[in-house]
C-alpha cells in the first residue's frame, strides 16, 4: 500500500482512500464468529501414522500430536541409517555419486563409510543408538545385505525413494516405496516392476498374536502403496516384496539370503480398495482421539503395541494397559 500511495499510481488515491475509510466506519464494529475449522488438509503417512497410531494411540498422540521426541530414539536409529545407507548404495551403483562408481558394487570400505557419514548426521540431530553394540551391528548387517543382494539386486533398480500421494476428500494419502525394482524375467517390459521396503527386524512369526498383526500391518502398507503407485503411474506394481534386514544380522554369518529375509505379497485390486478404505477409517479414528483429546492406550498394551514399543516408551510408567514398576533413578 506504501509503495502504491507514494509512487507513480499515486493519482487520485485520496479519493479512493475516503471511500475506504468510509467503508471502514460502517462496518469496523462488525463481529464475525471463527467457525473453529480450518480447510487445511493434514498429510497422513501409511507407517509414521496409521500404524504408529494402530500400534498405540497413547504414544502416538504423546510424539506426532504433542510433538514430543522419544529419549530413547534406538528403533528410529536403526530403521533411518538402514534406509539411508542402502539409498547411498544404490545411487553408488546407479552412478548418481559419482561416474566412476558407476556399475560397481560398493566395497565393504564403502558401505562402512556412507553408514559413518549418515551415523554422524543421526546424532547431530540427537539420534543415537543406545550403545556402540548397536552401531557395529547395524553396520554389519548392511555390509552383508549389500555381498549378498547387491549384485543380482542393484542393477534391477529403476528408482529409489518413489514417493507417491493422493488427494483424498479431507487429508493427503502419503507413502514412500524404499525402491522400485525390474520384475525378474519379465516379459512385460518396463511396467514390471515390483515394491520393495525394507524392515530392520526379524521376520515376524505369524504364531504370536503380535507377529501376526505385523504382518498384516506389513501387507496393509504394501497394497497401499500399490494403489497409490497405479494413481502415480497408471499401472499396478506385479508385487511387493519386504525384506527383512534382521534376519542377516547377529552371530549366524549367513553368506546367502536366508528363507524368512523376504516376505512377498501378492497384490489385488479388491483387497486394495479394502486397504483404501480401512486407512480413510483409521484417519478417521485419529481425527475422533484429536476432537476429543483422547489418546487411549490398546487395553491389552503390550499384545498390540509390542514388546520393543513398549519397553522404549516414555510414558510407560503411567500407562495403566502396562505394568511396569516406577523406578527411581
Ligand atoms: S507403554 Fe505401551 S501401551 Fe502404554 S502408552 Fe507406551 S506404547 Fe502404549
Amino acid at each position: 500500500m506504501g509503495v502504491i500511495a507514494n509512487g507513480p499510481f499515486s493519482k487520485g488515491l485520496s479519493k479512493y482512500k475516503g471511500e475506504k475509510m468510509k467503508a471502514f466506519e460502517e462496518y469496523k464494529d462488525m463481529h464475525i464468529e471463527h467457525s473453529g475449522r480450518t480447510d487445511i488438509k493434514r498429510r497422513y503417512s501409511v507407517t509414521s501414522d496409521i500404524l504408529s497410531y494402530r500400534r498405540c494411540p497413547r504414544l502416538y498422540g504423546v510424539q506426532a500430536e504433542m510433538g514430543f521426541s522419544p529419549a530413547q530414539p534406538s528403533q528410529m536409529y536403526v530403521g533411518s541409517v538402514i534406509h539411508q545407507v542402502l539409498d547411498r548404495a544404490h545411487r553408488h551403483y546407479s552412478g548418481k555419486l559419482g561416474e566412476k562408481y558407476h556399475n560397481n558394487i560398493p566395497s565393504d570400505d564403502d558401505i562402512a563409510k556412507y553408514f559413518n557419514d549418515v551415523d554422524q548426521a543421526m546424532k547431530a540431530h540427537g539420534i543415537r543408538p543406545f550403545n556402540k553394540g548397536l552401531s557395529a551391528y547395524v553396520l554389519e548387517t548392511l555390509q552383508r545385505f549389500n555381498r549378498i543382494e547387491g549384485p543380482t539386486l542393484y542393477p534391477r533398480v529403476k528408482d529409489t525413494e518413489h514417493r507417491l500421494q493422493s488427494d483424498r476428500k479431507y487429508y493427503f494419502l502419503y507413502g514412500v516405496v524404499d525402491v522400485l525394482v525390474s520384475t525378474e524375467n519379465s516379459n512385460s517390459g518396463d511396467n514390471s516392476v515390483e515394491i520393495w521396503d525394507y524392515k530392520g527386524s526379524k521376520h515376524p512369526k505369524s504364531s504370536t498374536k503380535f507377529g501376526k498383526k505385523i504382518l498384516e500391518d506389513y501387507t496393509f502398507q504394501m497394497l497401499v502403496y500399490s494403489s497409490l503407485f497405479k494413481l502415480r503411474n497408471g499401472y499396478y506394481p506385479q508385487k511387493g516384496v519386504i525384506y527383512f534386514l534382521g534376519e542377516l544380522g547377529g552371530k549366524n554369518q549367513v553368506a546367502s539370503r536366508p528363507a524368512d529375509a523376504i516376505l512377498e505379497v501378492p497384490l489385488n485390486e479388491v483387497e486394495m480398495e479394502r486397504a483404501i478404505k480401512s486407512f480413510d477409517e483409521t484417519v478417521d479414528e485419529i481425527n475422533r482421539s484429536r476432537e476429543s483429546d483422547r489418546w487411549d492406550p490398546p487395553r491389552d498394551g503390550k499384545e498390540t503395541a509390542g514388546n520393543e514399543t513398549c519397553d522404549a516408551c516414555d510414558i510407560r510408567a503411567s500407562c495403566p494397559s502396562v505394568n511396569y514398576p516406577s523406578r527411581i533413578p
